[in-house]
């Protein structure tokens, strides 16, 4: 009995074995010119020395200091690999060429860390206006922000750690709510999904409650607001299972977007420094088991919660599309969704499009100079580990090989 059962097992298992393949670099470099591809070679062999990255990101950093011109050189070599343009009209040429190949775009204005009233509220009607834009095009599914962009960040450092706030400061948090509800309730009439992006630790639990708040607010009927879960803060998968029970009390969608997080250096330095336990998973595989886990966790609850795997994390990518097949789940079913950043990790992106699957890439855009933090992150994702070449440069060396060959 134990044997048939095994059996069938087994044949389940091999039925829903997902049927994509991230290898074919004919297809992911699709859009990409002999020339386009030469430049992209050339950006990650760069990046992907340790020595060499770290020279070039200081002398970038040096040179935006002492007010150097520098600016056209950015452009000229990364910011049009990662980004899509200064503004968001200039960002058309991007958009169309994923939309060429059913990948949606998600235009994200990348100016982080703002300072003043001012420029929160100018961030604030920008992430309206690529709400507007969402509206009038249906290449794209998405629009997304990060608090930081339309709030202090010392002020919600002090809510995060319970600080008692001065009545001005309390005043200073009001217009953060009301900035966050505007652009919520614009999503929410329009009806396109938002993502809350996720930051530091030190400043994440105002972030989490905002967000929840606007969950409960205007996702009653489905998911119009996204919450991002890190899976590297061994907190995480706690955090998304108490808020799934408090939307299951409340009768609300959840929309989850799933990331491992962008900060690990950051705040593993900060943890050491002023000397309490590292928020962050103790290794890559406790981090990849905790992503694994998440997906598994919002599949088992999908009738209240939806999907982005924000990942280029091929095996995370490939679980999805399992855990899809295995649930009988179409791969263009609108409540899962697969994210990638422009200029990275093509291969996920364009074959995972081509089979069917909602994919959307999120598309920086800004002042060169306001970017600059996104592009060094970008930088140090690339960097290769004990000398290896990042998958990125392999795959873009396979293609330009696949090219030769083929004159
Ligand atoms: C669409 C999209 C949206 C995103 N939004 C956000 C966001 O809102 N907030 C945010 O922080 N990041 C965000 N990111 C960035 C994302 O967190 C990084 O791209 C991601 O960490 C890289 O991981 P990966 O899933 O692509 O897989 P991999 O490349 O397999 O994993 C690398 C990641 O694993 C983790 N890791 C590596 N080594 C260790 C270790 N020793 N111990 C523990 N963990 C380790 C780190 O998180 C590292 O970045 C987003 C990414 C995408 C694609």
């Amino acid at each position: 009995m134990e044997f048939i059962s095994v059996i069938f097992a087994h044949l389940f298992t091999m039925e829903s074995e997902p049927k994509i393949s991230f290898e074919d670099t004919s297809i992911a470099f699709s859009y990409k010119s002999d020339t386009e591809l030469k430049k992209a070679h050339f950006i990650f062999s760069l990046v992907n020395h340790p020595w060499i990255s770290l020279i070039a990101t200081g002398a970038v950093r040096l040179g935006f200091n002492l007010g150097l011109p520098i600016e056209g050189l950015i452009k000229k070599t990364v910011f049009y690999h990662f980004c899509g343009g200064e503004s968001i009209d200039k960002t058309k040429e991007a958009l169309e060429r994923l939309a060429k190949y059913s990948i949606g775009t998600i235009l994200d204005y990348s100016v982080e860390g703002e300072k003043t009233e001012e420029g929160f509220e100018n961030t604030t009607i920008e992430t309206i206006l690529t709400i507007e834009k969402a509206h009038q095009s249906k290449d794209i599914p998405f629009c997304v922000f990060k608090v930081t962009g339309i709030a202090s960040t010392q002020l919600l450092e002090k809510i995060h750690s319970k600080e008692d706030l001065s009545s001005e400061e309390k005043l200073a948090y009001e217009k953060v709510q009301e900035r966050v509800n505007r652009i919520c309730h614009k999503a929410f009439e329009y009806n396109i999904p938002v993502l809350v992006d996720a930051e530091e630790t030190w400043i994440q639990d105002p972030i989490d409650t905002l967000a929840y708040d606007m969950m409960k607010k205007y996702n009653s009927e489905k998911a119009i607001v996204f919450n991002t879960f890190q899976l590297y803060r061994t907190a995480s998968l706690q955090n998304l299972k108490d808020a799934f029970q408090k939307s299951e009390g409340e009768n609300y969608h959840i929309g989850a977007k799933l990331v491992r997080g962008a900060y690990m250096e950051k705040e593993r330095e900060s943890a050491e420094k002023l000397g309490y336990p590292s928020p962050i998973q103790p290794n890559k595989e406790a981090s990849d088991k905790a992503f694994n886990e998440a997906l598994e966790f919002c599949m088992a609850n999908k009738h209240r919660v939806s999907i982005m795997c924000g990942s280029h994390n091929e095996y995370s990518n490939q679980y999805l599309t399992q855990l899809m097949a295995e649930h009988g789940i179409a791969n263009n079913d609108e409540r899962f969704w697969f994210a990638q950043l422009y200029g990275m990790s093509d291969n996920i992106s364009f074959n995972l499009a081509r089979a069917g699957y909602r994919v959307a890439k999120y598309v920086p855009y800004g002042p060169v100079k306001s970017v600059m933090p996104y592009l060094l992150r970008r930088a140090a994702e690339n960097t290769s580990v004990a000398g290896q070449s990042s998958r990125e440069l392999l795959l873009i060396r396979k293609e330009l090989r696949r090219r030769k060959e083929k004159v």
